[in-house]
């Protein structure tokens, strides 16, 4: 009887251990986007408007980032993940403006949403006047999941997500803030601001930045399959790694770029850009 029994306990543990990991992995996973500055930049007054991808939203216009709809694709290819969209506009902008965004299929980015989260489901923490919007009212990601594990939400803002019910920085991928976008670097020389590019290295890193989540995203997604972690630790890392907020590349935006793209992203344009005008002088064009 002694030994039945702890041939029980023994065999008991083993399918326990068994069955543990496989139970995390086909769970729902959630991608949440915000919207102004991180799929799309308002086009500010006086500055070149891009030649392409621009809409439209009650008398705005704001560039589409490029890669939103083939990273959106890549997500909407796996079945156990949703998208959702969290944003401080109004219920009435968002929609408009998702409504205008196509992908191949010609479903909208609202016709392709699990939840559009607005202005109104924001909470307001903080009533103080003069003290920052983010500051005052914040995102609580468990309106779109409760399962905080298995959700990330892009966002250009940092510190946006309510930490008062149960901590959500942790399900935050912070991409560093946005800086305007200029279809050349050549657009943006000559102007100044805290979000104009200055660098053509930081101009590209900008304006690539969603390809390089979207090979981030397609990684830890895999990396959760495996079981041994959830997927919001794995797109942590990812953001830890690639260091977005530092507007500068290092070898994990490098390796993800040259992974999308076959090649190596530009360098020294400048110097190429100053080689190609000392060449027009030399030759007397
Ligand atoms: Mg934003």
């Amino acid at each position: 009887m002694k030994w039945t029994l702890l041939i029980f306990v023994l065999l008991f543990s083993a399918c326990a251990e068994l069955t543990r990991y496989p139970a995390n992995t086909d769970e729902i996973r959630h991608v949440v986007f915000d919207i102004d500055w991180t799929i799309v930049s308002e086009i500010k007054e006086g500055h070149k408007v891009p030649s392409k991808r621009v809409i439209e939203v009650q008398g705005h216009k704001y560039f589409i980032a490029e890669g939103l709809e083939e990273f959106i694709q890549s997500i909407l290819d796996k079945k156990d993940v949703k998208i959702s969209f969290f944003s401080g506009g109004t219920l009435v902008r968002n929609h408009e403006l998702l409504s205008k965004i196509k992908l191949k299929d010609q479903r909208s980015l609202k016709d392709i949403a699990y939840k559009v989260l607005n202005f109104e489901d924001l909470v307001t923490v903080d009533t103080t006047e003069g003290v920052p919007f983010a500051e005052r009212n914040k995102k609580d990601l468990t309106k779109v999941s409760k399962d905080l594990d298995q959700l990330i939400m892009f966002d250009d803002t940092y510190n946006f997500a309510l930490e008062t019910k149960v901590p959500q920085n942790n399900n935050v991928f912070f991409i560093g803030s946005a800086l305007e976008h200029f279809d050349s670097f050549k657009d943006a020389q000559g102007l100044t601001g805290k979000y104009i590019p200055v660098s053509y290295e930081q101009w590209l890193l900008n304006n690539k930045k969603l390809y390089i989540l979207n090979m981030a995203f397609n990684e830890a997604y895999m990396e959760s399959k495996s079981g041994n972690i959830t997927f919001s630790e794995a797109m942590k890392r990812k953001e830890d790694a690639l260091n977005l907020k530092s507007h500068e590349w290092n070898e994990v935006s490098e390796h993800y770029y040259k992974t999308y793209f076959k090649t190596a992203p530009l360098k020294n344009a400048q110097d190429s850009f100053k080689c190609a005008e000392g060449m027009k002088l030399l030759i007397g064009w």
